[in-house]
């Protein structure tokens, strides 16, 4: 995150944090609070998110989401849609309203416009700053390429290049009937080959919630994270025992030391514990309880 969008993140985190505790404040349902959480995050240029998220390969918006109930494990998860400004708001018509788990592309489109949530064009959710980002990137890398002579497969910036941020949002949230919840939401990676799908909208990589272990939501290069299916990997610590805030922690040194990857958790249990880790050099982050309120981009445990 460069030094110019540190207090456009913190404002975007705080806006989401005020709309899920607009939810629990009023006795709503932790689902419901990280459902209107991700939606202001999504709605938030800042965030590789809805609109203004990265670019694909094509110049085209490819969205990816899940939401998860802990008290039911109930899950709705959309994958590589075009026309949702609101990836988030399907995935809980999917998880509400439909015996499937997961929808993706085109039929996902269509659940969600049957069930009431507006389709967009794919233009709507590209801005210029993401066309500029695009654009640069793809020149670097065919001036790599040229210098190579072409022949160097492995000239593409590497996936643990931590100077390519990743923007993408997530929420958890605990409710006053003691459910937790946890949903995430992204645009996925820079100049990601299209129909390429990471870990945030897969169930227990990029996000879960189990009410007899944690919620948690990550964000980072997709593919080392869902190797180690890493937001289920967290919440089986915590049912074994461990804090949350010490299980974000070794999550971030099991994906360095297992599969060199580079990220972000945050993580709640149904006790009220909260972690909150990232080996990144920054992560946009928030919390509130009824006795704390604190947001940051560097977390030191
Ligand atoms: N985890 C996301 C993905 O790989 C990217 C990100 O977190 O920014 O799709």
């Amino acid at each position: 995150m460069p030094d110019d969008m540190v207090d456009a993140h913190i404002r975007g985190v705080n806006h989401a944090l005020a709309a899920g505790w607009r939810v629990l404040e009023r006795g709503g349902s932790s689902l419901d609070a990280v459902e209107e959480a991700v939606v202001i995050m999504e709605d938030d240029e800042t965030f590789d998110a809805g609109r203004g998220s990265f670019l694909n390969r094509d110049g085209r918006v490819q969205l990816d989401a899940l939401i998860m109930d802990g008290a039911t494990l109930r899950a709705g998860g959309v994958g590589c849609v075009e026309r949702l400004r609101n990836p988030v708001r399907a995935a809980r018509k999917i998880l509400s309203e439909s015996p499937h788990v997961y929808f993706v592309g085109e039929g996902a489109e269509k659940f969600a416009a049957a069930h009431g949530v507006p389709l967009c064009g794919n233009e709507d959710l590209v801005i210029p700053r993401e066309v500029d980002r695009l654009r640069k990137y793809q020149t670097e890398l065919a001036q790599r390429d040229a210098k190579q002579d072409g022949n160097d497969l492995f000239a593409a910036p590497s996936s643990d290049d931590v100077t390519i941020s990743h923007d993408t949002v997530g929420a958890v949230a605990l409710d006053r009937n003691g459910n937790i919840a946890a949903a995430t939401s992204t645009g996925g990676t820079l100049n990601k080959a299209p129909g390429r799908l990471g870990d945030s909208s897969l169930i227990g990589c990029g996000c879960y919630a189990d009410n007899q272990s944690a919620a948690a939501s990550t964000t980072g290069w997709g593919e080392p994270i869902m190797k180690l299916v890493l937001a289920k990997w967290t919440a089986d610590r915590i049912a074994a025992g461990n804090l949350p805030e010490w299980s974000a922690q070794e999550a971030m040194n099991y994906l360095k030391q297992r599969v060199n990857g580079h990220g972000g958790i945050i993580v709640l249990n149904p006790e009220g514990h909260i972690g909150i880790a990232h080996n990144t050099p920054r992560m946009a982050w928030a919390y509130k309880t009824v006795k704390y309120q604190q947001a940051g981009v560097v977390r030191e445990n």
